[in-house]
């Protein structure tokens, strides 16, 4: 049995190590650059990575152990990350300082893995004020660990009053979980919207386009308001009096606005579902 074991292991191991080679290929014909075909490409090997402190790019792109693709990606980034310090530091002295005391945040979003949703800028806040968890579709899901682990340290350690789960508008999740082309993994994560088309699905017959991408989008942040009402974390916060208070709002991209949902989240509401077995 251990052998057996260990053999599928080697098995495994050299199927992975046969798929990075043909990934590499394939990154080679993408970019269309020279590359270093060495398998074990890291940078923590590398003595760029070890001196990346100087901002002079002191290590050699020919090293075995190097990635010419990948050194030239992160010497941009510590470059721009550099130019941003100076900047910050040049207008305000105190500013790391600050960001580096414990952070009091007191509201928690819930939004989208979208790359334009810039969740400090389109709020004004500043970095510490907004505890936040991202996902694809800005899904609360009672099963899913990480969002369950997030919302337990904001409402029990971080003690947050707003919650606001955050969708948008030309969301990339929403126009997938409305076609019915075979997309791998995702559609198990898409189901969650799904359901919500089989739920609302009088109210969405007969809109098309962005119409109806957009009712979806708000039907979707209704119901994960109403997950997030359901969760056993929030209703012990309640039933404890604790001061926490949950929205639903839609961020328009075309226009940068945020439009409150008002969704109606206070206890009573859900309790009517919890305390059914009363009324039979
Ligand atoms: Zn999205």
């Amino acid at each position: 049995m251990f052998n057996t074991l260990r053999i599928s292991s080697i098995s495994l191991r050299k199927d992975l190590y046969s798929l990075n080679k043909l990934s590499n290929v394939k990154r080679m014909s993408i970019s269309n650059k020279p590359h270093n075909n060495n398998l074990f490409k890291n940078h923590s090997q590398c003595n760029f990575s070890k001196n990346n402190e100087s901002s002079d790019h002191d290590h050699d792109c020919s090293n075995e152990h190097h990635d010419n693709i990948n050194c030239d990606f992160i010497m941009d980034l510590l470059k721009k990350n550099r130019n941003w310090v100076d900047k910050v530091k040049a207008n305000d002295p105190d500013y790391f300082k600050r960001l580096s005391s414990p952070q009091k945040p007191t509201t928690l979003i819930v939004s989208c893995s979208d790359s334009r949703i810039l969740l400090n800028e389109i709020t004004e806040t500043h970095p510490g004020e907004i505890f936040s968890h991202r996902n694809i579709g800005n899904i609360v899901n009672a099963i899913d660990f990480n969002i369950q682990s997030v919302i337990q340290f904001a409402v029990e350690i971080l003690k947050v009053k707003q919650i606001i789960v955050m969708g948008h508008t030309d969301c990339g999740a929403i126009k997938a979980a409305l076609t019915m082309n075979y997309k791998g993994l995702i559609d198990h994560w898409l189901k969650c919207i799904r359901m919500v088309i089989e739920k609302f699905k009088t109210e969405l017959d007969g809109l098309q386009g962005a119409q109806l991408e957009r009712k979806l989008t708000e039907l979707v942040i209704k119901e994960q308001v109403l997950n997030l009402c359901e969760l056993p974390i929030i209703q012990k916060a309640w039933n404890n009096g604790q001061e926490l208070f949950i929205h639903g709002c839609l961020f328009e991209v075309e226009t940068g606005l945020i439009r409150d949902l008002k969704v109606v989240s206070d206890w009573n509401k859900v309790k009517e579902i919890y305390t059914l077995s009363k009324k039979l």
